[in-house]
């Protein structure tokens, strides 16, 4: 089932959510819809609290356009290593009408595990790396334009209050 994507300044994308204890047939099929709403939104990445559930769980896939064949789905993801830094242009499902270079870690290690339950381990670089850490600051409650420059954020933000006053 597709589920609404919550947008910003949606104070629930701001929520720190909280491990995932067992891995219930709820959170299964909540990893499901966020699968099919993020292929739905031709998104790269999803994380559970853009669909309004506050659990650590994300779903990736950095291919395509036109095939997608690399689906991930990572629960309770932490970083074990985060190394060199390189700067590249983001955009989010949750944050319409805006990208921005952010910069961010080159290469990465990340604990996580499956939907089965099953500890995994990642190392990743290029934009599936990238992908990762934007969908793990989700978890945190961080969205990338929190890694803007003032000024950008600024300009966004203003154009966030006009849309909103016409939709009143
Ligand atoms: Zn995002």
């Amino acid at each position: 089932m597709i589920r609404e994507i919550l947008t910003y300044p949606d104070k629930r994308l701001a929520i720190e959510c909280e491990d995932i204890g067992e891995i219930t047939d709820e959170i299964r099929e909540l990893a499901a819809d966020m699968v099919e709403t993020m292929y739905d939104a031709d998104g790269i990445g999803l994380a559970a609290p853009q669909v309004g559930a506050n659990c650590r769980l994300i779903v990736v896939d950095v291919s395509g356009p036109e095939t997608r064949n690399d689906l991930r789905t990572y629960v309770n993801p932490r970083f074990e290593m985060l190394e060199g830094e390189v700067e590249t242009e983001e955009g989010c499902l949750s944050v319409p009408a805006l990208r921005s270079k952010v910069t961010r870690a080159e290469k990465i290690r990340l604990y996580a595990k499956d939907l089965e339950g099953n500890d995994v381990c990642i190392d990743a670089d290029g934009l599936l790396s990238i992908c990762l850490q934007h969908e793990i600051d989700h978890l945190d409650g961080t969205l990338f334009i929190d890694r803007i420059s003032r000024l950008k954020r600024t300009l966004y933000d203003n154009k966030v209050k006009k849309w909103l006053k016409r939709k009143k």
